[in-house]
């Protein structure tokens, strides 16, 4: 059989198997402490990484700490993270989820949910203004090694292509379909999650996926029945 014709968990694993020959394995380490990965995320949408960088420090040095952010006046805390994209937008979120972190925990902390299960962590932050399950998956796997998938653009473009999932799949049965095939190891995860970052910022691109240099080819449905034939006169 032709190894683009193998079902989607196989693919999934020889996906996995085929990146991780071609990319770095990388430890899963904590970035950043758990306040500052949920709040840059928000800061984060739409807007590179300098820039999100740019507007977490000028927000805490201008008003201290979270409470201080919390307290803020709405035009200083826009002007503190006018760097980022829509900020009049993401400062409600952000005094809204400090402020229900505030009231649930009695602090501004959301260390806690190194210690809630995978199902509860996910429906406690998800309901907080602004997290949708990328920034939920994001945190759990990098800050607390849950065993989560976050189905980020290039997960989704790239598992879309080589087949992994169909083409009416959201990313939110994505995630689910993944976590159901790849082995139930944070740091499995969190390399198969990178590795696929890595190659969609590289190699299988938005415009113009460069194919013919790209490991997982000989297993994907766009290459093998759309590019090699000429069909895709897009790319
Ligand atoms: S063969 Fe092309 S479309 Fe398929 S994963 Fe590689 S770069 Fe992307």
């Amino acid at each position: 059989m032709d190894a683009h014709k193998l079902p989607a968990e196989e693919k999934a694993l020889m996906t996995h198997d085929l990146l991780n020959s071609a990319y770095k394995r990388l430890r899963l380490e904590n970035r950043r402490e758990p306040m500052h990965e949920l709040i840059s995320t928000m800061l984060s949408h739409r807007t590179n990484h300098a820039d999100e960088e740019k507007a977490y420090n000028t927000m805490l040095e201008r008003f201290k700490d979270w409470e201080g952010v919390m307290n803020a006046p709405f035009e200083e805390l826009a002007d503190a993270i006018a760097t980022t994209r829509y900020p009049g937008q993401k400062v409600p979120q952000i005094q809204e989820t400090l402020r229900i972190i505030k009231e649930e925990r009695g602090e501004i902390n959301i260390d806690f949910l190194e210690h809630l299960p995978v199902e509860e962590a996910m429906k406690w932050l998800t309901k907080l203004p602004g997290v949708g399950p990328k920034t939920a998956t994001l945190l759990l796997l990098f800050n607390f090694k849950k065993p989560v998938m976050p189905v980020d653009t290039h997960v989704f473009r790239i598992s879309q292509r080589v087949g992994i999932i169909g083409a009416k799949v959201t990313a939110n049965k994505a995630h689910d379909l993944l976590l159901d095939i790849l082995p139930s190891d944070p740091v499995e995860l969190y390399n198969f999650h990178i590795h696929m970052l890595r190659h969609g910022q590289r190699i299988c691109t938005f415009y113009s996926p460069k194919c013919e240099r790209c490991v997982l080819n000989s297993i994907c449905n766009y290459y093998q029945d759309v590019r090699k034939k000429g069909i895709d006169k897009a790319a």
